[in-house]
């Protein structure tokens, strides 16, 4: 069985200390990204997507992003996509980061959606970044938006339903989402 991975940004390092991303405010990065992944892993799933979900791990026991690249490869997932938030700094919309052009193809139908929505998109060449480097398979990183002034609730479970929304759009330029139902 072929599945993708939804992974939430940051959470347990190697070394058993926590990562709570970026941010200072009451409501830290992790517990964003960890928002949004809920929205993103059930919409999938009602899309009929088999995803490994780090939100299926209790609170705050998930691993970073060198643990979900190990866990891309042990279950042989087939794609994957990390929900970040961006720095204060950042941009507030959402930002796509890949590597090559399969990423590239599985990232820009979330773009596409959110700007048929009104919504700031835009896609990052980030192809040094480990999560992108290290899989064999094609991953992103979507920042969902920015910490400290993030959009509101409503808003952020909007954007989760356009991030699953478009990966299903661009798991179908790939055609990985053909793969993945032959397989299951
Ligand atoms: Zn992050």
């Amino acid at each position: 069985m072929t599945v993708g991975f939804v992974g939430i940004g940051h959470g347990r390092k190697d070394d058993g200390t926590f990562d709570p991303g970026a941010g200072d405010a009451d409501v830290t990065e992790h517990q964003l990204n960890t928002l949004v992944a809920h929205v993103v892993t059930a919409a999938l799933r009602r899309s009929g997507l088999i995803v490994a979900s780090e939100v299926d791990l209790p609170y705050r026991s998930d691993p970073n992003y060198r643990g979900s690249v190990r866990e891309i490869a042990r279950r042989h997932c087939t794609w994957g996509a990390e929900i970040h938030h961006d720095w204060r700094g950042g941009d507030p919309g959402i930002a796509v980061l890949y590597g090559g052009p399969k990423e590239r193809a599985l990232g820009y139908g979330i773009v596409e959606l959110a700007r048929a929505f009104n919504g700031a998109a835009k896609l990052v060449h980030a192809p040094q970044h480990t999560f992108i480097a290290a899989p064999s398979v094609p991953t992103i990183i979507v920042e969902a938006g920015r910490v400290d002034d993030a959009a509101p609730w409503a808003e952020l479970i909007f954007r989760g339903e356009i991030i699953a929304a478009g990966l299903v759009v661009g798991l179908q330029q790939i055609q990985l989402t053909r793969a993945t139902y032959q397989a299951a």
